[in-house]
């Protein structure tokens, strides 16, 4: 039998004490929310048993939203209201995002921070911040249900090329959706967490990323519980869906079809999903469809033929996983291990196409489209103090991308480089350029270039009040610091004269404190709204269904009444018309029981009348006992 554990009089937390924390994988096509229990990683599923929740939010014009697969089902009805792939938005402006004019959402310019990226939407502009929240409140609320209680904090994860301002972004909308960020943890850092290689695996390691939307490939180096993120490369544009494609298009030549429709391209686009999913496990998938258009469609896709139409995709995803190798001066025999992610590497020619360019088999035996939810789960556990004995170490990561300061001529001076471990703080001196110089400009960039053009600005600031002096006296320190989410704050001090400066280093694109806090306070006053909009509008439909049906019945029964109870009928729908029209839920609730309770005789009458004609005829023999 186990032993029990007393916890000493004044330690500070009992052993029993768990702290619900979560994982949380917000990704581009499907996200997901995961903890650790019982000392098991485990992916917790909405309440009819799916995992995965689509990473889409729909809006329309009472303000209501509707965020997973309800709103995906929106998306080829209203697609300018149906947001997906939100994630590629994240931190962006519009300038950076590529094939913008091909989307159907209208872009706005966002006021107060020109050239980020905002979306106008049927219940209002929207940010991509505040759409991400919507997601993460809604695996929040799943998680709470589920393990019955507030959740501490959660880990959630970003691409590893992720940079600042888009790291923000995501702190932000964890922020809004009420999360508390323990950490903001790389993806395929998270993935190799999750097949247990921080546990004193070294060496390199490739992480294999297919999603939905995008390729993400990652070098990772492993030493002494310091995950180094070598390399990234990929291809945005590229990922299950192209598969999806191709299949589509297959079906179009092999049925010989005519040009198709909106809503028949989007039934064969699901159909070519389903047969990509299905040829995961089984050599030939049945493709059936009948379109509006009254043709009809019946093939077979076998593997083989799939493999075949899609085999540039996946040649694709070797070549940019080479390009990356050799960025990161590495050939495919130094990689221990290559970890599969994402949904679409379950398909079985890219695993084996990975397996045969790297030699040897992929890290595959848990679902790829779950580890890096089950890796940031585990690393939440940790940093919420749920330790087992022996597992007091914590995870380090690196800062992707180096930091530092404009000097003068445009140069980049690098203050922090890239894969130092974080946290991290550095400081360096530097001093005036004229005679009598009062004061300073501080440009803080990121990025791996010399000349700052190059770079992507992060922050400037000024510091002011230097003691006048000749040229190159003053002395200037300037401290960056960047805390355990890559997140950097910058401060400068005059050393003769102590006068400082100091910016948390808010990203171009990102949000003021004072935006978040507004959008809180939106969030908090619109909870309630939307929740008496949603109930209004259902009482709304239920009044209509109610009428209708009054309505039919009259028209085939109006016989059954007398003149004195139809005109109390009628009565009763007038009144339901009209308050049906307006936004007083409690009369929509009157009046719906007052025409039920006028209709009930009526009611009463026309079942014991279809009774009778349901008898009439029948000897008794035929009827049923
Ligand atoms: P993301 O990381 O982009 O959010 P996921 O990792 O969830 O995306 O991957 C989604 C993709 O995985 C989709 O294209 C989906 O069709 C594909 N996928 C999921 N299951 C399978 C399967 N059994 N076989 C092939 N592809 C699959
Ligand atoms: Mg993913």
């Amino acid at each position: 039998m186990a032993l029990l554990q007393i916890a000493e009089p004044g330690e500070s937390t009992a052993p029993h004490e768990h702290r619900l924390a979560v994982g949380i994988d917000l990704g581009t096509t499907n996200s997901l929310v995961a903890t650790v229990r019982s000392g098991m990683a485990v992916v917790l599923s909405d309440d009819q048993g799916r995992p995965l929740l689509p990473s889409v939010v729909s809006f329309d014009a009472q303000g209501l939203r509707a965020v997973g697969f309800e709103a995906q089902a929106k998306q080829s009805v209203d697609p300018k209201n149906t947001i997906v792939s939100v994630k590629r938005f994240m931190g962006r402006g519009v300038k950076d995002i590529a094939h913008i004019e091909t989307m159907p959402y209208d872009f706005v310019d966002a006021a107060g921070a020109p050239g980020m990226v905002k979306l106008r939407t049927a219940a209002g502009v929207k940010s991509p911040v505040e759409i991400s929240a919507d997601i993460l409140k809604v695996l929040k609320d799943r998680a709470e249900a589920s393990l019955g209680g507030q959740l501490t904090g959660a880990v959630i994860t970003v691409p590893a090329y992720f940079d600042d301002a888009q790291r923000q972004a995501t702190k932000d909308a964890a922020r809004l959706a009420g999360l508390n960020v323990l950490r903001l943890l790389n993806e395929p850092t998270a993935a190799a967490i999750a097949y247990g290689l921080d546990n004193g695996a070294e060496g390199i390691y490739a992480v294999f990323d297919l999603g939905g939307g995008t390729f993400d490939i990652s070098i990772l180096r492993l030493a002494r519980g310091i995950f180094e993120v070598l390399a990234t490369g990929g291809d945005s544009a590229l990922g299950g869906d192209d598969f999806d494609q191709r299949v589509f298009c297959w079906i179009i030549e092999e049925a010989a079809l005519a040009p198709l429709s909106a809503s028949d391209a989007r039934l064969l686009l699901t159909r070519a999903r389903e047969a990509k999913e299905h040829l995961t496990v089984h050599g030939e998938a049945p493709i059936t469809a009948r379109l509006a258009s009254g043709e009809y469609v019946d093939l077979h896709l076998t593997s083989e033929k799939f493999a075949e139409i899609s085999g540039t995709l996946v040649q694709k995803t070797l070549a940019a996983t080479r390009r990356t190798l050799r960025d990161a001066g590495l050939t495919t025999a130094e990689v221990k291990g290559v970890i599969m992610v994402g949904g679409a590497t379950r398909m079985p020619q890219v695993q084996h196409a990975v397996g045969k360019l790297f030699g040897q088999e992929p890290l595959n035996n848990l679902d790829p489209d779950k580890v890096v939810a089950l890796g940031a789960a585990t690393q939440a556990n940790l940093l919420a103090g749920n330790r087992a004995a022996g597992e007091d170490w914590l995870l380090l990561d690196v800062i992707p991308l180096s930091l530092g300061l404009e000097t003068m001529g445009g140069l980049c001076e690098k203050i922090i480089v890239r894969n130092s471990t974080i946290p991290v703080a550095r400081a360096q001196e530097f001093t005036t350029f004229k005679d009598g110089q009062t004061a300073m400009m501080i440009h803080v960039v990121q990025g791996e270039r010399e000349l700052v053009a190059d770079c992507r600005s992060l922050a400037r600031f000024e510091l002011r009040g230097i003691p006048p002096m000749v040229a190159g006296a003053a002395r200037i320190r300037v401290t960056f610091q960047v805390d355990a989410d890559g997140l950097l704050s910058v401060a400068a001090r005059e050393q003769t004269a102590g006068v400082e400066a100091r910016v948390e280093v808010k990203p171009s694109y990102g949000l003021s404190d004072d935006e978040i806090t507004g959008m809180l306070k939106d969030s908090y006053t619109h909870a309630s709204d939307d929740a008496f909009r949603r109930a209004l509008r259902e009482a709304q439909v239920e009044a209509q269904r109610l009428l209708e049906a009054v309505t039919s019945a009259l028209v085939e029964d109006a016989a059954l009444l007398s003149a004195d109870e139809r005109e109390e009928i009628d009565a009763g729908m007038l009144q339901l018309r009209s308050v049906l029209v307006g936004d007083d839920r409690l009369a929509i609730d009157a009046a719906m029981g007052h025409l039920s309770e006028v209709t009930a005789e009526f009611a009463a009458r026309r079942m014991n009348q279809s009774v009778g004609r349901a008898l009439a005829g029948k000897n008794i023999a035929e009827l049923p006992i």
